[in-house]
C-alpha cells in the first residue's frame, strides 16, 4: 500500500506564491498534489504516476480527458479569431452554441446567456429573475429562497442563497438581503442506503408555502435549488419533491431556478436532471461539463417568456444590464460545440443510464465497511457518508481521499462524505477499480 505522502514525489513546486482556492495551501507542508497530464480516464501526476479519475475533474470532464475533437476545435478557433468583444456585437459560434443548447434543453428554455463559471451563472440567474419581475410590473418581488446545504458558487449572490455555513461565515454581514432557506432533504435516519431517490421526504417542499405566507408571494422573486445537491455530498431529492416545488412556485408566480452546474450534460442520465426527473424550471444554470471543463464557461438557460418580457420593456429602464467581457467567448464556445458533438455521437447520456445499474451495485457494495453510515446514488454519481472520527469532522473523509489518491484513484471528499462522479466514458472495470481502491481506503483508515 502506498504512503499518502508519496503524492509529492518528483514535484518541485513550492507554496510561495500561488494562493490556492479554499486555502488549500494549509494542507501541504511543502508542495501540493500536482497533476500534469490527462488522457481518457486517467490523470498523471508530475512523476508520471497514473491516477484514475473518479470525479471527472471537478464534475467537469464528462467526455473524459485529452479529447482531440475539443483541442482541435480550440486551436482552430484561436487561429481564426482569438477574441471578439461581447458587448454590442457577437460572433457565429456563440449563436450556434445557444441554438444547440436550445435543442437539448427542457421545453421552453430556449435562450442562453453565457458566463464563465457556475458562480457567474448563478448570480446572472438571480439578476435575470429580478429583471423579469420588474419588467413584468412586479418590482416588489425581490426575495430569494435557497436551501440548507445548497451550493451555488462563491459570488455574493451564490453564497447568500447557498446554505453551506463555511462558505458564508466570513462574509455574513454582507450577504444579500431578504433570503430564506428551505430545509435540506438529507435524512439518514429514515432513508439511509436507499437507492436512487428517497421514497419519503417530499413534504419538505411544503415549507415553501409557509415562507410564502410569511413574506407574501408578491415579495418573492425566485426559489433556487440544485435538483441534486452535489457539493454538500450527493443529496437526492425525495420522490415528488421537485414536482411539489414546481407546483407551489407556479401557483404563486415565483420563478424556479434549477442549478444544474453539476447535474447537466448527462451526469444523472438525460442532458439535464430536469428532464430525467420530469420537472421543468424557469431557469437552469450550467457550467463545468458544458465544454468538458476545457475552457471556463457557463450558460444560463432561460424560458422564452422571461426573455420576451425582459425585451419588451422600455430600453435602458428594465433591461438586463449585465454581461461579461468573456460572455460567449469564441474559444470556449468552440470547445462547447465540440463537446456537445462528442456527447451526441458517443451517446454518453444514454451510457449513463446503461451503466447506472452496475454503478449502483458497485457503490452499494461498500455497505458494511467500517463507519459507512449511508450510501446514495443516481446516474453516475455516488456518495458514501462516514461517521465523523474522534479527531474532528471531515478528518475521516479527507483521510480516505488521501489514501485513494496515494493508491492511484481520484475521489472527492466533502466533509465526511466521499463523492464519486467518473467521466461518462468510464467502463465497468474502471468502476470496479474505483470501488476497490475506495474499499481498501475505508478499511485502512477505519
Ligand atoms: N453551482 C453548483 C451546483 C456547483 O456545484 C458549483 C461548483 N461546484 C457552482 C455552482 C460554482 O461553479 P464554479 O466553481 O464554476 O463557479
Amino acid at each position: 500500500m502506498a504512503d499518502p505522502q508519496t503524492h509529492n514525489q518528483g514535484d518541485t513546486k513550492s507554496l510561495e506564491h500561488y494562493w490556492m482556492p479554499f486555502t488549500a495551501n494549509r494542507q501541504f507542508k511543502s508542495s501540493p498534489r500536482m497533476l500534469a497530464h490527462a488522457e481518457g480516464m486517467y490523470y498523471k501526476d508530475v512523476a508520471g504516476r497514473p491516477i484514475l479519475d473518479g470525479t471527472a475533474g471537478l464534475w467537469c470532464c464528462n467526455a473524459g480527458h485529452g479529447r482531440k475533437e475539443i483541442s482541435e476545435a480550440v486551436s482552430k478557433q484561436i487561429h481564426e479569431m482569438d477574441y471578439a468583444p461581447s458587448f454590442q456585437m457577437g460572433h457565429p459560434l456563440a449563436f450556434e452554441l445557444a441554438e444547440r443548447l436550445a435543442q437539448i434543453s427542457p421545453k421552453g428554455l430556449n435562450k442562453a446567456f453565457f458566463t464563465n463559471s457556475g458562480s457567474e451563472s448563478v448570480d446572472s440567474a438571480l439578476k435575470i429573475a429580478l429583471t423579469y419581475h420588474r419588467a413584468n410590473g412586479e418590482a416588489t418581488r425581490t426575495r430569494f429562497i435557497g436551501r440548507e446545504l445548497g451550493y451555488h458558487g462563491v459570488g455574493f449572490g451564490g453564497i447568500s442563497v447557498g446554505g453551506i455555513g463555511n462558505n458564508r461565515k466570513t462574509f455574513n454581514q454582507q450577504l444579500l438581503q431578504g433570503v430564506d432557506h428551505l430545509p435540506h432533504t438529507l435524512d439518514i435516519k429514515d432513508n439511509a442506503f436507499c437507492r436512487g431517490m428517497p421514497k419519503t421526504g417530499a413534504e419538505k417542499a411544503e415549507v415553501l408555502e409557509q415562507l410564502v405566507a410569511l413574506h407574501g408571494a408578491e415579495n418573492i422573486a425566485a426559489v433556487i435549488v440544485e435538483p441534486m445537491s452535489g457539493s454538500a455530498g450527493v443529496i437526492l431529492p425525495p420522490e415528488g419533491y421537485l414536482q411539489k416545488l414546481r407546483e407551489i412556485t407556479k401557483k404563486h408566480g415565483i420563478l424556479l431556478i434549477f442549478d444544474e452546474v453539476i447535474t447537466a450534460f448527462g451526469r444523472v442520465g438525460d442532458a439535464f436532471a430536469s428532464q430525467r426527473w420530469g420537472v421543468v424550471p424557469d431557469i437552469i444554470t450550467t457550467a463545468k461539463a458544458l465544454n468538458n471543463g476545457a475552457i471556463p464557461m457557463g450558460a444560463v438557460l432561460v424560458d422564452d417568456n422571461i426573455y420576451d418580457t425582459c425585451m419588451q420593456g422600455p430600453e435602458n429602464a428594465i433591461e438586463l444590464f449585465h454581461g461579461y467581457t468573456y460572455s460567449g467567448h469564441p474559444v470556449a464556445a468552440a470547445a462547447a460545440l465540440a463537446t456537445l458533438n462528442i456527447y451526441e455521437n458517443e451517446k454518453l447520456f444514454e451510457r449513463t443510464k446503461e451503466l447506472e445499474g452496475y454503478f449502483e451495485e458497485a457503490v452499494h457494495s461498500l455497505k458494511g465497511l467500517p463507519n459507512v453510515i449511508d450510501i446514495r446514488n443516481t446516474g453516475l454519481v455516488g456518495g458514501i457518508q462516514f461517521a465523523p472520527s474522534e479527531h474532528g469532522i471531515g478528518k475521516r473523509g479527507f483521510g480516505i481521499f488521501e489514501h485513494c489518491f496515494a493508491n492511484g484513484t481520484l475521489v472527492r471528499a466533502t466533509g465526511d462524505i466521499i463523492a464519486i462522479s467518473p467521466p461518462l466514458i468510464v467502463d465497468k472495470q474502471q468502476i470496479d477499480q474505483i470501488i476497490n481502491t475506495l474499499g481498501d481506503a475505508i478499511k485502512a483508515i477505519g
